[in-house]
């Protein structure tokens, strides 16, 4: 055990395992795993290969959806009987996706301490090779399975201005592509992320269009595990404002510092300074 891994007794550790690559589990995980007196995982059989792989002989006990408030009681007995217990899922972060919320929801509620042993997450590897804004996103996770729903759902998410993060199946990818391009229009710019940190791995920019074109073009580009990026909703400034305004923003830019053309403007239509030099910056870029 690593000099800075003390496994403390009627403790919950939620311990994040590889998404694909093996290579992807952390010393404090491993050492974590080995040292606990139980591992609770969603799949025992599932990670148990993994345990067997890293060499590790932990005692499990299952905790899935179809179980998780019954067993979390348990397991808050075993806690707090002295017990050091690590929360696993199939693959990633426990919670995200997956079981774990009403084991540490009770945890809390019985003042048991809950330590977060973090890794790989698939939302959160997408985003960070996504080339899409990550100062503020929005995690969503899978869409509503019915289209009829999940065009509803997409449709409060239209004004959206965060980034958007979903998960997606094989079953599920065409579907649920076509009704974003349904919903957003067929410009809407979106990051496909497929098979992560796997041997096929994929990252794919494009407009919704594109992306539907790519994966008709061979079947087997549909199959494995996704996650969707979207662009959120970038207001049209120069609609909103006087023509007016814009055109004077558009001389003055020519001849100041954008700086002082926004803060002209801005006085003489009782505009926002910023909305102007956002509205500068745009021209420019374009
Ligand atoms: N807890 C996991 C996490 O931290 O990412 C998510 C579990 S959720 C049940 C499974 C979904 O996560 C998959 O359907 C897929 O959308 C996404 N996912 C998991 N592994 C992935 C990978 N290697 N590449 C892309 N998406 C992945």
């Amino acid at each position: 055990m690593t000099s800075s891994t003390i496994i403390q007794p009627a403790t919950l550790y939620i311990v994040a395992t590889p998404i694909g690559n093996l290579g992807d589990i952390t010393l404090r995980a491993i050492d974590i795993l080995k040292h606990v007196d139980l591992v609770a995982a969603e799949d025992t059989r599932h990670s148990g290969i993994l345990l067997q792989h890293l060499a590790i002989q932990a005692k499990l006990y299952p905790l899935h959806d179809h179980n998780e408030q019954q067993k979390a009681a348990q397991l808050v007995e075993k806690l707090q009987s002295g017990l050091s217990i690590a929360l696993i899922s199939d693959a990633g972060t426990p919670l995200i996706n997956d079981p774990g919320y009403h084991l540490v929801k009770c945890c809390h509620e019985n003042n048991i301490r809950v330590v977060p042993v973090p890794g790989a997450c698939a939302a959160i590897a997408a985003l960070c090779a996504s080339g899409l804004p990550t100062d503020r996103f929005c995690y969503e996770g899978f869409l509503p399975a019915k289209s009829k729903a999940r065009i509803e759902y997409l449709n409060s998410l239209l004004e959206e201005p965060r980034t958007l993060v979903f998960y997606e199946s094989t079953h599920r990818i065409m579907d649920s592509l076509q009704d974003i391009e349904q919903v957003f229009g067929q410009e809407k710019l979106l990051v496909l992320a497929k098979e992560l940190t796997k041997s096929w791995e994929t990252i794919i920019r494009c407009p919704v269009h594109q992306l539907i074109t790519w994966l008709n073009e061979d079947e087997n580009r549909q199959k494995g595990e996704f996650v969707l990026i979207l662009e959120g909703y970038k207001k049209d400034l120069a609609q909103e404002l006087d023509p007016d305004a814009i055109k004077l923003l558009k001389r003055l830019q020519q001849e100041l510092p954008l700086k002082k053309a926004a803060a002209i403007v801005a006085d003489m239509y009782g505009l926002k300074k910023n909305q102007l030099y956002q509205l500068g910056l745009d021209s420019k870029s374009e």
